[in-house]
């Protein structure tokens, strides 16, 4: 575990930790061409925290091209890649040492409790450049036997300059995702963190630059869509690292297309837990609540929809919602604090509009009731919507907040029926006391991953991704370097 088992943080000393607020370019922090500013403001007061540039097409050209430059020239691209994941292994002990400062600001930008960056976030970072810091060890290629007279073998080489376009809600853990690999490999980047959480990319900028990445191999351009649209044109750019929407992943993959980039797109998800009358009910329970709950809802495998069998649903649905006023929601710095604020207030408005419409439709609304801090913060206390019909919006729409649906089923068939039925296929879950159930509703489920008794378990050796309208490609594990890998034939004759 880190150094900072002990968060005493608040906000104003989050602040004094922050990188500077600029594009940071070969190397250099530096300012939109433009003089452009965006504000970054804390979601649980809605105060100004800080300004980064809001860069234009401009500004990402001269990433783009620094990062070509730095792929072409060398010397990241041909260094052997035990020298590539020495780098990278220094900067997981720099995040190590910095791992209470680094856990501040992603609380103060994003909102979340420290209690989860500082256990979830920062650790899972810090491992993931363990993990791709020692698998460049593997990046090798192979002799083929051949039928013609030749010396034939394989090269694993890096795609190029990889564009990295990030989500606002684990900021630093989905940009270690595709940075650490995109690194072992050999490639250059350029990153564009989300408008609203930027903070944790800029201080990951310092972090490699002091790990001894060489200048341009990583670069960092803060702004919103207009950004990334530059970055999916730009003909320099030979992949696209996405994680985001799947309104958005669809923009993604059709400008990338112009130039035939490589794409890996992690998009949405409605993920279901189904929770089987044979399965520890009370622990079934609090894993179907943290499932939805964490991170305020706000990650694309939340459990949203909860699949109960008949047996044990209502009980089930009266243990939710008595739990759910009793949730602690309030001060991300406060150490006791499960629910922080929603990421910002056009977040907290969906998530409103969609419990608004539920109760104009005549919705079974339970939970929702839980105390919240005053002032101007994000806030939502979670909420449950009973006995929906899985047409309904509440099941098909990906809500992205602490809401959470809840259905009944009477055979293992139709749990896995409606589990499947949606258009979306990244993660799904089953409690259950039976083995033999457990592997076989596995196997049936349309997802990228699948938990049996428990929810959100994660690990850097393991692929991370979905299928359907989720996306395609894998993160982590042996795949997720993969993806930023190609492989060339070289064939030498012997005649
Ligand atoms: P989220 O709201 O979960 O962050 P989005 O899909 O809205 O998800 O955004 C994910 C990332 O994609 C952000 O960095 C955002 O700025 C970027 N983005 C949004 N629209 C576009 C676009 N049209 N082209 C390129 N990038 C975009």
């Amino acid at each position: 575990m880190t150094d900072s088992a002990a968060p005493a943080w608040n906000a104003g000393k989050a602040r004094a930790e922050l990188a500077p607020g600029a594009l940071f370019i070969g190397g250099q922090w530096t300012p939109a061409a433009s003089g452009r500013e965006r504000a970054i403001v804390d979601p649980a007061t809605g105060e100004q925290v800080t300004q980064v540039p809001d860069s234009a097409a401009v500004d990402v050209e001269r990433a783009t091209a620094t990062a070509r430059r730095a792929f072409d020239e060398g010397p990241w691209a041909t260094m052997h890649p035990r020298d590539r994941g020495r780098v990278l292994l220094r900067a997981a002990d720099l995040l190590r040492q910095k791992a209470a400062a680094i856990a501040a600001v992603e609380s103060l930008d994003v909102g979340k409790p420290i209690t989860f960056t500082t256990y979830v976030d920062i650790p899972t970072a810090i491992d993931l450049f363990e993990y791709y810091g020692t698998l460049a060890t593997s990046i090798e290629g192979a002799a083929r036997s051949t039928r013609i007279p030749a010396l034939a073998y394989t090269r694993r080489e890096p795609i190029g300059v990889v564009g990295a376009i990030t989500p606002f809600n684990f900021p630093l853990i989905l940009s270690s995702s595709k940075i650490a690999p995109a690194l072992a490999a050999g490639n250059t980047l350029v990153h564009k963190p989300a408008e609203e959480t930027p903070l944790s990319a800029l201080l990951l900028a310092q972090v490699l630059q002091e790990a001894g990445l060489p200048d341009g191999v990583y670069n960092v351009v803060t702004g919103a869509a207009p950004a990334g649209e530059a970055l999916l044109r730009d003909p320099r750019v030979d992949k696209i690292a996405f994680t985001g929407s799947t309104q958005v992943a669809r923009i993604v993959a059709r400008t990338a297309a112009e130039s035939l980039k490589k794409l890996t797109l992690e998009a949405g998800g409605k993920a279901a837990n189904i929770i089987f009358a044979d399965a520890n009910i009370p622990a079934a329970i609090e894993t179907a609540i943290k499932a939805f709950v964490f991170n305020t809802g706000q990650f694309c495998m939340a459990g949203t929809r909860l699949l109960v069998e008949r047996p044990v649903y209502e009980d089930v649905l009266a243990a939710l919602a008595g739990a759910c006023p009793h949730i602690p929601v309030g001060d991300p710095f406060a150490p006791s604090t499960v629910i922080g604020p929603m990421a910002g207030q056009r977040h907290r408005d969906k998530v409103q509009g969609y419990l608004e419409a539920a109760r104009k439709e005549g919705v079974r609304v339970l939970g929702g009731n839980g105390t919240l801090p005053a002032g101007g913060g994000c806030f939502l206390s979670p909420s449950i919507l009973a006995d929906v019909s899985q047409d309904s919006r509440y099941v098909q729409e990906e809500i992205f907040g602490p809401v959470l649906t809840v259905q009944t089923f009477s055979t293992e068939d139709e749990a896995v029926a409606l589990a499947n039925g949606t258009s979306f296929g990244l993660a799904a879950g089953l409690q259950t006391g039976s083995v033999a159930r457990a592997h076989r509703v596995a196997a049936r489920l349309r997802a990228g991953i699948v938990w049996v008794n428990g929810w959100a378990m994660l690990d850097s050796a393991m692929p991370f991704g979905g299928c359907k309208q989720s996306g395609y490609g894998r993160e982590t594990g042996p795949e997720g370097l993969d993806e930023y890998l190609q492989t060339k034939s070289v064939i030498v004759s012997l005649g």
